[in-house]
């Protein structure tokens, strides 16, 4: 395994903490970014804690190009090139089309679609002069399906599937992957949030009768940014318990 400098957007969330923890555990070094400062002591607490000692974090806001940009930019001078990208960072913003908000479609494409370009640019040049690169985008089952009440998000992260089929033929030569993960419904903070009987509904539209782990969905990030993954490049890959199979 080649060490390698990992960035994960959002990596102090659900998913997002897994992720870190899993590719720390592969021995890279990992690198999150955070939008709201106040927890990410309490977050670095945690991780020296399950002994991950050398995870570095930074202040950023996805949404903002410049913010990305500078960030990129000062991981370099700090620790190095980023090697691995995995774009986690992701709100919703729900709501009927016919209530939605501009607002709430600008936040929800900003923060999930956007900030996948504000990323991905300032990596970019020295993954192609390393001749390796990981790039892995978090996207949604209800990118690929649509969702009630998420016209916002679904397309977000359906465009999030079409920036990474097309960048993944233009960098295939250089020994750069880009690829999508789709999962379905979580066991993260927020879905174990919502009352009992409605997880339960939604667990009975699962074939495999339960939600997934973050530390599966870590544990596929961790595979598509390894050495052995180098020929798997523009797929979208589905974590969903079978929920929706294409
Ligand atoms: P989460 O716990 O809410 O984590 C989301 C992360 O995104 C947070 O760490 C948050 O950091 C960060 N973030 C939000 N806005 C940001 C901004 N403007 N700039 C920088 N960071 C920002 O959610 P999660 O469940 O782990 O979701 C992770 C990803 O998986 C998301 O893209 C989500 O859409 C996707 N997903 C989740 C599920 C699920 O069932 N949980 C299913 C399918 C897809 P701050 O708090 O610091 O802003």
């Amino acid at each position: 395994m080649t060490k390698r400098i990992a960035l994960v957007t959002g990596g102090m969330g659900g998913i997002g903490t897994a992720i870190c923890k899993t590719l720390a555990e592969s021995g890279h070094i990992v690198v999150t970014t955070y939008s709201k400062p106040g927890r990410e002591q309490a977050w670095h607490a945690d991780m020296k804690g399950f002994g991950f000692t050398d995870i570095h974090s930074y202040l950023c806001d996805v949404t903002d190009t410049a913010a990305c940009r500078e960030m990129v930019a000062k991981i370099a001078r700090d620790i190095g090139p980023v090697g691995i990208l995995v774009n986690n960072a992701g709100i919703t913003r729900d709501g009927t089309f016919k209530k939605q908000t501009k607002e709430d479609w600008d936040a929800v494409i900003r923060t999930n679609l956007d900030s996948v370009f504000n990323m991905t640019k300032p990596v970019l040049d020295g993954m192609l002069e390393a001749g390796f690169g990981r790039i892995v985008n978090i996207s949604s089952i209800n990118g690929q399906k649509g969702q009630f009440g998420q016209v916002n998000y679904s397309a977000a992260k359906a465009g999030m599937h079409g920036f990474t089929m097309a960048l993944a033929q233009e960098v295939a030569r250089k020994g750069i992957t880009v690829n999508t993960i789709s999962p379905g419904y979580i066991a993260t903070e927020m879905v174990m949030a919502v009352p009992e009987d409605v997880r339960n509904k939604i667990i009975a539209q699962i074939p495999v009768g339960r939600l997934g782990k973050p530390e599966e969905i870590a544990a596929l990030v961790n595979f598509l940014c390894s050495d052995q993954a180098g020929f798997i490049t523009g797929a979208n890959v589905a974590m969903n318990g079978g929920q929706h199979m294409m």
